[in-house]
């Protein structure tokens, strides 16, 4: 397939608002799609040129784009600034500049003509890589049509955005073999496991629906993370655990670690690839696991050296970071807590039950248990006994400093992207009728009256995961509790992000629509008084058909955050790891008791 045919695909789906036609328009690319190619087609369609875990470094600012596509296509910088300012987009700029002029030796490139160029631009580095990354996209803009050269405008400067998720992509798959989404779940199962979507489409592709039963956890491709139910009470977690364990619940950072002779890289919640950020992880585990080969996972918490216990994680959080990493390390050492294993020496592990996890686990790591020393370390655990004892752990972790405690079932496997009982989180509840936090998704922004009008942005639209129907749907505009520093961080960050139309996967009632659109990238973490019933949030509304049948009206109204302010922003969680509806559902319920 040439390039030209896959833009008019990438043009379609960027212009459908509905994510029905989007999967169908999917679904259609990748029945026209070859086995060879398909791959690459599902990391362009992502903006890059491997799986998203890894992420594609073009190192190519807009500026040094923008120079070569002037250069390459002998383009007037006045009348490229002109276009810029009117479309206020690189990738439309170019392509309407492109299409004014005619280009001797104007080809038709294979899909995989242009990987390869997109492919080198992230490989050269060094003295002269920018011109070569140059040179690159000058030829490609001098053999690619117009349409075409919108879309390389934007893989290189990251803001090919086409408005679908993963999951879209997952139920075009079962689109394209059954014509409906009745393969989704088992093609999402394997996703969990090994989310490399070029990969999937690949063996969809050459050995149909039944090659993905083959497909496991492999060494450095990160497995999605499961997560925790939470309970407020002691009697609830009784209820629905037989046969346990209890484990202090540390506030730091999760933490999945793959490991061989050769190699131990480190991956964070929302699968990024964090290795160099955290040196002394890397060095403890290449010290204390035995394995030949194992992925483990933990939590990462600041260890105070002076008394011996933990940092809050306000402290632990300064270790994320992308500079002066080795003073940071001196100054907050990190302690690894391993909770879990999930592959061992070839072998996998997540379907084992919990307790034979975490025997295998114990024989794995070499730890003399002195926090003093090791840089890993084990989770103690405590077999559940009774609710009496559930409490005393519970006050003993507090009196630690800890978070609270997680409960696990003695008999549960480990569930990749799964939220379920088999994990138990119970929290230290708050002085608000919320025990928990909500990690919502930025959905668009309001402008600022008054002083925030400086800032450019005043209210900021957010909105929780809907799984079932892939969508995200609002329960808060935010207009207080942010610092002024803040405003302008989420300005500075909405910027790149702004959508023209609104996303495909948003459901907003138009009431409630913002004056710019964000698109699904950014999550913060937000703390609210009280989870309320309103007829303008969409999270959880109902509506039916008026009586005269010409339009809608609510049935049962949407969820909406009382009073909420911002905690944190939650660079380490993908949108679709944002709190779900579903959640939203029980902790509704949870209040009211
Ligand atoms: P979630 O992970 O549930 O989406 P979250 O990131 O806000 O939400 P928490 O609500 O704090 O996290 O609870 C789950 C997290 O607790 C895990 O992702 C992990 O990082 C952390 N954690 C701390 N101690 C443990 C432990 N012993 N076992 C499992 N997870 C633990």
């Amino acid at each position: 397939m040439t390039f030209h045919e896959l833009s008019l695909f990438f043009d379609r789906i960027e212009k459908t608002p509905s994510r029905l036609t989007m999967t169908e328009i999917l679904a259609e690319l990748f029945t026209v799609t070859n086995a060879q190619e398909i791959d690459k087609v599902l990391y362009l369609l992502q903006g890059s040129v491997v799986p998203l875990y890894k992420k594609a470094d073009f190192g190519m600012a807009e500026k040094l784009l923008t120079k070569a596509f002037i250069s390459g296509l002998q383009i007037d910088k006045k009348q490229f600034d002109q276009v810029y300012q009117k479309n206020g987009d690189l990738g439309t700029t170019i392509e309407e500049l492109r299409g004014s002029i005619t280009v001797i030796g104007e080809s038709d490139l294979s899909i995989e003509e242009v990987f390869e160029k997109l492919y080198k631009l992230t490989q050269v580095t060094g003295t002269g890589s920018q011109d070569i990354k140059a040179s690159i996209i000058i030829e490609l803009a001098q053999s690619l049509d117009a349409l075409s050269c919108r879309f390389i405008a934007r893989i290189p400067t990251n803001t090919l955005r086409l408005g679908f998720s993963d999951m879209t992509i997952l139920d075009a798959f079962s689109w394209m073999l059954t014509g409906g989404k009745t393969l989704r779940k088992q093609i999402e199962e394997v996703y969990q496991v090994n989310p490399d979507l070029g990969l999937l489409g690949k063996t969809i592709k050459e050995k149909g629906i039944e090659g993905l039963s083959k497909i496991g956890p492999v060494l450095f491709t990160p497995i999605i993370m499961m997560k925790a139910e939470r309970l407020a009470s002691v009697e609830k977690i009784m209820e629905k655990v037989e046969r346990g364990i209890i484990e202090p619940k540390y506030d730091g950072f999760r933490l999945q670690i793959h490991h061989n002779k050769h190699d131990t890289k480190l991956y964070s919640r929302g699968l990024d690839d964090v290795t160099h950020m955290y040196p002394d992880i890397v060095a403890g585990i290449e010290k204390e696991v035995t394995a030949k080969e194992i992925i483990l996972e933990g939590e990462a918490i600041g260890y105070d050296i002076q008394t011996g216990g933990f940092l809050p994680f306000q402290e632990t959080v300064q270790r994320k970071r992308k500079y002066n990493i080795s003073e940071k390390v001196v100054e907050i050492p990190l302690r690894l807590f391993a909770f879990d294993i999930l592959y061992l020496n070839g072998q996998n592990l997540i379907h084992k039950p919990h307790i034979e996890r975490r025997l295998l686990l114990n024989s794995t790591i070499k730890v003399s248990g002195d926090v003093a020393v090791d840089t890993i370390l084990i989770s103690p655990l405590q077999k559940m006994e009774n609710s009496h004892q559930i409490e005393i752990e519970f006050e003993d972790a507090i009196s630690k400093g800890l978070e609270g405690i997680m409960i696990k079932r003695d008999d549960g496997p480990y569930q990749p992207g799964a939220r379920g009982f088999n994990w138990i989180k119970y929290k230290r509840s708050y002085s608000s009728k919320i025990d928990d936090t909500i990690d919502c998704l930025v959905m668009g922004y309001d402008f600022g009256k008054g002083k925030r009008s400086g800032f450019g942005i005043g209210a900021i639209l957010v909105g929780v995961y809907d799984v079932k129907t892939d969508k995200f749907v609002t329960v808060a505009k935010i207009g207080t509790g942010l610092t002024d520093d803040e405003w302008r961080l989420m300005f500075k960050k909405s910027q790149v992000l702004k959508s023209s139309a609104k996303p495909a996967l948003y459901d907003c009632d138009d009431l409630m629509n913002p004056d710019v659109w964000v698109k699904p990238e950014i999550v913060l973490e937000i703390r609210a008084d009280e989870l309320t019933r309103s007829s303008i949030h969409t999270a959880g509304r109902l509506l039916k058909r008026t009586k005269s049948g010409g339009g809608f009206e609510v049935d049962v109204p949407g969820y909406a955050l009382r009073f909420p302010r911002l905690e944190a922003i939650r660079e380490d969680k993908r949108p679709t790891d944002a709190t779900s509806l579903t959640e939203v559902e029980e902790m509704y319920v949870a209040q009211k008791k």
